[in-house]
């Protein structure tokens, strides 16, 4: 190996960002983060930007390390036995140490009709296209949000707040990672915001129409604009490279966060799964795995065992709209409890965790060599063309 470690990471989420800044500061390591976009995306905040009270993006500037060298791109094919990555513009990187953090974003609904009419609030293009949809689209016209999971509860909240006639179809339990107390705290502030609740048999989604959304009862629900959250899906890289990935297409590794086929790729965040742990896709989660995933690569250039890595958890913050929302506690291994916070002061908890979390990402930046942590412009000398 050569004096200076070559570390590319692949993916600026908040595990990338927290693994490349971690990585940065260490002397005779340098970072390449490669990130299609030139910006931070605060995906925890994407059904804020569908109603716009936010805008869930940040400038790389604020929140990478000056010593990360930015290249805007997408990686395409790993290729594991030359330890090379090639870029969807052409060039190839050659690293010592990968973190593969290509995180997660919208899955394919594999229903008819869904990926046609139905729009996805799971990465910032798609959020986007709905905020278009929406503003398209009478006030008074009916919305179908599909899926009760955190994402749909909290999209469907956000856009009823703001007057929108919301049917949230469930497909079974409203808010399955809930604990039933904490459910029942949702299903209340979403009948206060007006929101129609089809849950429990007979309400999962058989096809999609443009104008309507129907069930395997039968029933149609109509509706101007469907929005589907029914989970995350990850990028097919790490399969696509010939890489052991679970049947979701995460990068499957040790409890070091090492994937099993070689031991210079570690993963960070939602594409990577832990042989026999899988950790609920979040950015809990991914900032805590960025960190184990730069402590991987650390102790191995210094020619130590890693360590297992173990996240721990306290809860799951839901906004329900900018007024109410509830916070959800559990034990520190995700499994929820039966205390719960609801009201303004869970809106308040989680406006807190959005913005610790990116205080989290900024004061990395901040070690990792950031001169202007309060900068949004972006440094044009990071943004290498590809
Ligand atoms: C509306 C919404 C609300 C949420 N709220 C919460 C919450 O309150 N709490 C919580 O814990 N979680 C929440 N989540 C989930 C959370 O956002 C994700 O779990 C988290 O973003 C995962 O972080 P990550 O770093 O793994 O990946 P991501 O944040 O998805 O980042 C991955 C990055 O990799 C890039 N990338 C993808 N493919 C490539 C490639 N081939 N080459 C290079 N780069 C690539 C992507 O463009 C992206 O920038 C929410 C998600 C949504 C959509």
């Amino acid at each position: 190996m050569s004096e200076n470690t070559e570390v590319v990471v692949l993916g600026g989420g908040y595990g990338g960002v927290k693994a490349a800044n971690r990585l940065a500061r260490r002397a005779g390591v340098s970072v390449t983060l490669v990130n299609p976009r030139p910006d931070f995306v605060e995906r925890i905040r994407l059904h804020q930007l569908v109603t716009g009270s936010d805008d869930a993006v940040e400038s790389f500037g604020k929140v990478l390390g000056r010593n990360v060298r930015l290249v805007v791109d997408t990686a395409t094919l790993i290729a594991p036995a030359e330890r090379r990555v090639s870029l969807a513009g052409g060039t190839t990187l050659a690293y010592d140490h990968l973190v593969y953090a290509v995180g997660s974003g919208a899955c394919a609904p594999g229903v008819p009709g869904a990926a046609e009419f139905a729009h996805a609030v799971a990465d910032l293009d798609a959020a986007r296209r709905l905020r278009s949809a929406l503003a398209e689209t009478p006030a008074t016209a009916p919305v179908t949000v599909v899926g009760a999971g955190l994402t749909g509860l909290e999209t469907a909240a956000e856009l009823a707040e703001t007057g929108r006639h919301v049917t949230l179809v469930c497909g079974g339990v409203l808010g399955p990672s809930l604990h039933a107390r904490g459910r029942r705290s949702v299903a209340r502030r979403l009948a206060a915001l007006g929101v129609r609740v089809l849950e429990g048999a007979g309400t999962r989604v058989t096809e999609v129409t443009r104008d309507a959304v129907r069930l395997d009862d039968g029933r149609d629900v109509p509706g101007a604009v469907t929005v589907w959250t029914a989970g995350f899906g990850v990028p097919d890289l790490a399969a696509h490279s010939g890489l052991t990935t679970d049947a979701h297409g995460r990068l499957v590794t040790d409890a070091t966060l090492t994937s099993v086929d070689d031991d210079r790729i570690v993963a960070a965040g939602d594409a990577g799964v832990i042989t026999g742990r899988p950790f609920r896709m979040s950015c809990q989660a991914a900032v805590q795995l960025g960190t184990g995933a730069a402590d991987t690569v650390l102790r191995r250039i210094a020619g130590k065992s890693p360590a297992p890595v173990r996240p721990l958890f306290a809860g799951q913050c839901l906004s329900l709209g900018r007024e109410e929302g509830v916070t959800q506690f559990s034990y520190l291994d995700d499994r929820v409890n039966a205390l719960h916070l609801s009201g303004r002061p869970a809106a308040g908890v989680k406006e807190i965790v959005c913005r610790s979390t990116l205080r989290q990402l900024v004061s990395g930046a901040r070690k990792a060599g950031s001169r202007a942590v309060r900068d949004d412009t972006p440094d044009p000398r990071r943004n290498v063309p590809a």
